[in-house]
């Protein structure tokens, strides 16, 4: 068996890796890229024609892979739904299996119904977590595993007597950190080379907490603090939902999504799984102005409908704005215009790289002027330094391969067994 990391071994994000054995041919993960030239990569990039994006590396040079190829993989693995994982699916051939969770699908097209990333063919073949499948001459076990995505995958690869192990991106300091340990017993050890994340080499452990701790030290802010909660964090990040619920709850306050989160909610709920739904206690749903004309215009009047049973007015808002915590974000500014807010908490629970932009700049100085505090509060999705050793130690490969990395170098020192790699060097597994 052999490999090709297009993209990953120097970078975080846009992670492509080829596996290729006999004449069947894997991708691991279709990337987009959050990097271009070391540089957070511009939304107008997007909107390049692929040309262009193939002479900016935006889309690396993979033969029968995209759109305008003749089709030459047997399928791709996406791991989880976050855009630096499936962000190329856009520019992949149609006829292209891409076998995800379903959650991960799920995800992907909640996404395109409400125009988030543009809509496009996905060829998609729903796997189980756990139960292992063959695309070509690859045997693949995927594993549930704990990350800031809903319903993301480790998977394990077998073919021609050789394993490789995908981490994918993982943590274990989340509500799902059980999974971590389960996929450390369970997988095969002494794999013949493990690809492992690295996002978080740079930081020392004691700077992450889990998602718990976040929990409490939220509570701890806010309480007996007058005036509304404001959170804004990813409506796709559901442990992070689930987590300020949880604080809204400790402290008898409602807990407020727009309709565009309730509805992520509500499409995870109805696939089977256990997860705060819009009936749940002490929520309720806010339907931002902008938005819900989308959804009757463009989306589907239903979209909207399904949670009338679940609607909290703005004068509502206004009138109970003590005790509410209410998932925000800049795009519904004209709405809390409307709320009659006098001041309050305005929590900023994501990656901080996000939060340079004039319109989320222009959004948080609005708050300010309107004498709300500012605090950061925020747990990462990605491993920590003793989580990454655990990880190699209970598996005990025969080789690490760093991805997902900014610093690769620091693996050197986590394990004699490290091989860094370049990004489009084939090399045998
Ligand atoms: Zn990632
Ligand atoms: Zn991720």
């Amino acid at each position: 068996m052999n490999a090709v990391i297009y993209r990953g071994t120097h970078e975080i994000g846009g992670t492509l890796i080829e596996l290729n054995s006999g004449e069947s041919r894997l991708l691991l993960d279709a990337g987009y890229p959050l990097f271009l030239d070391g540089n957070p990569i511009d939304d107008r990039v997007a909107k390049l024609p692929s040309e262009q994006l193939l002479g900016l590396g935006v889309l690396p040079k993979i033969e029968g892979l995209y759109l305008w190829d003749t089709p030459n993989f047997d399928g791709i693995i996406i791991s989880h739904a976050h855009i630096d994982h499936y962000g190329l699916l856009k520019y992949v051939h149609p006829n292209i299996p891409v076998y995800l969770s379903a959650g991960t699908k799920k995800l992907i097209e909640v996404s395109q119904t409400f125009k988030i990333c543009e809509t496009y063919p996905i060829n998609a073949w729903v796997f189980s977590m756990y139960e292992t499948f063959n695309v070509g001459c690859f045997s693949v076990k995927p594993y549930l595993i704990d990350h800031s995505a809903f319903d993301a995958a480790a998977i394990e690869i077998q073919s021609a007597g050789k394993t490789v192990i995908y981490s994918g991106d993982f943590r274990g300091h989340g509500r799902k950190a059980v999974c971590l340990d389960t996929f450390i017993k369970h997988v095969i050890k002494q794999a013949d080379v493990l690809f492992t994340e690295g996002s978080m080499v740079s930081r020392s452990d004691e700077l992450t907490i889990t998602e718990n701790e976040l929990e409490l030290a939220v509570v701890d802010e806010i309480k007996g603090k007058r005036g509304i909660t404001l959170v804004q964090s990813s409506s796709q990040n559901i442990d992070r939902i689930v987590s300020f619920y949880r604080v809204a709850l400790r402290l008898g306050k409602t807990f407020v999504v727009d309709v565009y989160t309730a509805n992520v909610l509500h499409e995870l709920h109805a696939l089977g799984n256990n997860i705060l739904y819009p009936s749940y206690e002490k929520l309720k749903v806010f339907f931002p102005y902008r938005l819900t004309q989308k959804i009757f215009n463009e989306i589907g009047a239903e979209y909207a409908k399904r949670f009338s049973a679940y609607y909290i007015p703005k004068e509502q808002v206004a009138a109970q704005q003590n005790d509410i915590v209410m998932w925000a974000r800049p795009s519904i500014k004209s709405d809390l215009e409307r709320c009659n807010l006098t001041g309050g908490t305005f929590i900023y629970s994501m990656w901080q790289g996000y939060r340079e932009s004039a319109y989320q700049q222009s959004f948080e100085n609005w708050l300010t002027g309107q004498g709300f505090r500012s605090v950061f509060l925020h747990t990462s999705g990605h491993a920590t330094v003793s989580d990454i050793r655990r990880l190699i130690d209970g598996l005990n490969p025969k080789k690490i391969v760093p991805i997902h990395t900014m610093l690769p170098d620091a693996f050197l020192g986590y394990s004699n067994k490290v091989e860094l790699k370049e990004d489009g060097v084939a090399f045998e597994i």
